[in-house]
């Protein structure tokens, strides 16, 4: 019910060192701006697995009718980013209490910042991965039934870059476009091409996206526009295709220059890098999970082209992204997505999240003897 944004987490930071403090596992605070991290070891030396859980809210007000709506006005939890901290809060409180077993240490990373502003590289900065051998991150999964999990090797998520481009022509009366650069016939020609670089330069088996969402130009419908702005994103499950698309966008926007003598600034924001999951420990968490759910509950997930900065995390270590099924019940199929002013989950999703999370750290560094 107090939703907080990217880096203003304040009070859900301190929420979270109380309870680990009562858990009686050792606190870190301030890493990564406004993150937490608990550590909670053993005496043997074994490997080191952390947990992530990312905690921040979306500035949206929330319009869902629930008891337990958001009272922080104009701010909502519409990702369930707060579903995430509190099934890693139950992992931590399960786990405390197994600690006399435990022949490794687990750190419980609580990361700031995913929605756009990237947390985790500054984490990542703050040395929360320093003798980390695996890590694995959650979210919950509006797309999917609740009591499922889905995992898959490879690219889970995908890359998310922004670009924002203004074009420059000339400007003149409607009915005489002799001596102009028109620039809105120049919009429509570049937002063209630019789906030709999905449909024809990448591997149709390799999804890709390419979305301009917004438009702005123009002054009257008897003028011919002198500058046009576009602004829209790309959205990649690799590396070498997120470059790709940069560059031929590049190139596109040099052909159009000349064909249309006129000058196009593109300024490319580079966004996340796609999410890929290390097989073996994909391969782990899709075991776990099956003790979990089942064995057909369990497996290839819903995919979308959404980005996620655990990506960041997955560059340095290896490690595993899962998604835990949270569709309300009574609902038709996605029609509370993630991101949207109703967003709701559905609660017994957390004892699953929280399920797994705990079979991940007891199959690796709980001993049963
Ligand atoms: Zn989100
Ligand atoms: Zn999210």
């Amino acid at each position: 019910m107090y939703p907080e944004l990217a880096f203003e987490e304040h009070k859900t930071s301190k929420l979270i060192q109380d309870r680990l403090d009562s858990l009686g596992i050792s606190v870190q605070t301030a890493v990564g701006k406004t993150g937490v991290v608990g550590t909670l070891s053993s005496k043997d030396n074994g490997k080191t697995i952390a947990l992530r859980a990312d905690m921040d809210a979306l500035p949206i007000q929330e319009t869902g009718k629930i008891p337990y709506k958001s009272k922080n006005e104009g701010i909502m939890h519409a990702c369930g980013h707060d579903g995430h901290v509190a099934m890693l809060l139950g992992a931590a409180e399960v786990l405390s209490s197994k600690r006399d077993k435990l022949t490794g240490t687990v750190k419980f990373v609580f990361q700031p910042a995913e929605e756009g502003l990237g947390g985790a590289r500054f984490m990542i900065e703050d040395g929360v991965l320093e003798g980390v051998d695996q890590i694995y991150g959650i979210h919950l999964w509006n797309y999917q039934e609740c009591g499922t999990i889905g995992i898959k090797p490879g690219p889970i998520m995908a890359a998310a870059d922004g670009f924002k481009l203004t074009i420059i022509g000339k400007g003149g009366h409607g009915a005489a476009p002799q001596g102009t650069k028109d620039a809105v016939l120049i919009a429509a020609q570049l937002i063209q091409s630019f789906q030709t670089i999905v449909s024809r330069d990448t591997n149709p088996i390799e999804s890709t996206v390419i979305s301009v969402g917004k438009i702005n130009g123009g002054y009257n419908f008897n003028i011919i526009a002198d500058k046009v702005v576009l602004e829209g994103t790309t959205r990649a499950y690799t590396e070498q295709n997120q470059k790709l698309i940069k560059s031929r966008m590049n190139d596109i926007i040099e052909g159009t220059e000349r064909m249309f003598n006129c000058k196009i600034e593109l300024d490319y924001m580079a966004g996340y890098p796609p999410t890929i999951n290390d097989p073996s420990c994909a391969e782990h968490v899709l075991l776990c999970a099956k003790k979990i759910v089942g064995d057909s509950a369990a497996g290839h997930p819903y995919l979308s082209m959404g980005g996620e900065d655990f990506s960041y995390f997955l560059k340095e270590k290896p490690g595993a992204f899962f998604l835990v099924g949270s569709a309300p019940k009574n609902s038709e199929p996605l029609s509370i997505p993630h991101h949207c002013s109703h967003f709701d989950f559905e609660e017994t999703a957390l004892l699953v999240g929280t399920s797994v999370f705990v079979e991940i750290i007891e199959d690796l560094l709980i001993t049963n003897n």
